[in-house]
């Protein structure tokens, strides 16, 4: 593990974190990287939460964009993030808050395990469920509230994840389809997000915050786009061979 920019406070340490447009920052006090969970529910699924627990609420130290971030409430909990750029940051309920690991500065979130723990999320919301009106085939993703909804009419063989600065933080696990074989059913709740050369558009749901898609702007590359596959409804992700791609190595370097 890579944890640069902590400082060593006994046996814990205090982390760096920010949104990737740099809206909201601050630090939190954890204990240990080494305990973090992940979930399999729709939300923490869709967004690939990696969730650390500070021991006290006032572990959490906001530097910057104090009121920023936006609220999600999903059964009991309620979860955080940057309306411009959607990073999650934190997840609360009456009793505890959980902090997103992506959203730490310097943590290689590739070198750490995590432990599939339920949030406590046991309900999953109707809007999930799809009217099944088009070919057998199809895959159909839809953001977590149901604001974003498409249809996939290809099946993806493979995945891409990326380590860069926009993906670690969002988890985002990619295919490429053509564009023609995706169809748009609603974006009501569409954000789009761009940084850096300017040159890929990153979608996500500006009331819930799931990743949706990216699509590019050099007309070169034009004919296809990046869907989160974590998005589609029903479909075993897990099993199709992933590669790695090393983003962060890629110029110009991400600063917030
Ligand atoms: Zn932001
Ligand atoms: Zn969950
Ligand atoms: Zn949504």
């Amino acid at each position: 593990m890579s944890a640069g920019g902590s400082q060593n406070s006994g046996s814990s340490s205090v982390f760096a974190g920010n949104c990737h447009c740099g809206a909201f920052k601050f630090t939190v006090k954890l204990t240990n990287l080494n305990h973090i969970s992940s979930c399999n529910c729709s939300l923490c699924s869709r967004n690939a939460y990696l969730w650390a627990h500070p021991a006290s609420n006032s572990d959490l130290t906001v530097l910057l964009g104090e009121g920023s971030l936006k609220s999600y409430q999903y059964g009991t909990s309620v979860h955080k993030f940057c309306p411009v750029c959607g990073t999650s940051i934190l997840c609360k309920t009456d009793k505890e808050i959980s902090v997103n690991v992506r959203s730490l500065t310097d943590v290689d979130v590739e070198s750490l395990s995590a432990v599939v723990t339920p949030c406590g999320i046991t309900v999953e919301p109707s809007q999930l469920q799809f009217a099944m009106d088009s070919p057998p085939g199809d895959l159909h993703a839809t953001c977590h509230c149901g604001g974003i909804t498409y249809t996939l009419h290809m099946t993806p063989a493979a995945t891409k994840s990326c380590n860069c600065s926009i993906c670690s933080r969002n988890g985002v696990l990619w295919a490429y389809p053509l564009t023609k074989d995706v169809t748009v059913r609603a974006q009501t709740s569409l954000v789009e997000y761009t940084f850096g050369r300017k040159q890929i558009v990153h979608g996500f749901c500006g009331t819930c915050s799931v990743p949706v898609w990216e699509y590019f702007l050099n007309p070169a590359k034009a004919h296809t786009m990046g869907i989160n596959v974590r998005a589609i409804a029903d479909f075993e992700f897990a099993r199709l061979p992933t590669r790695v791609h090393n983003g962060k190595a890629t110029p110009p370097q991400y600063q917030a």
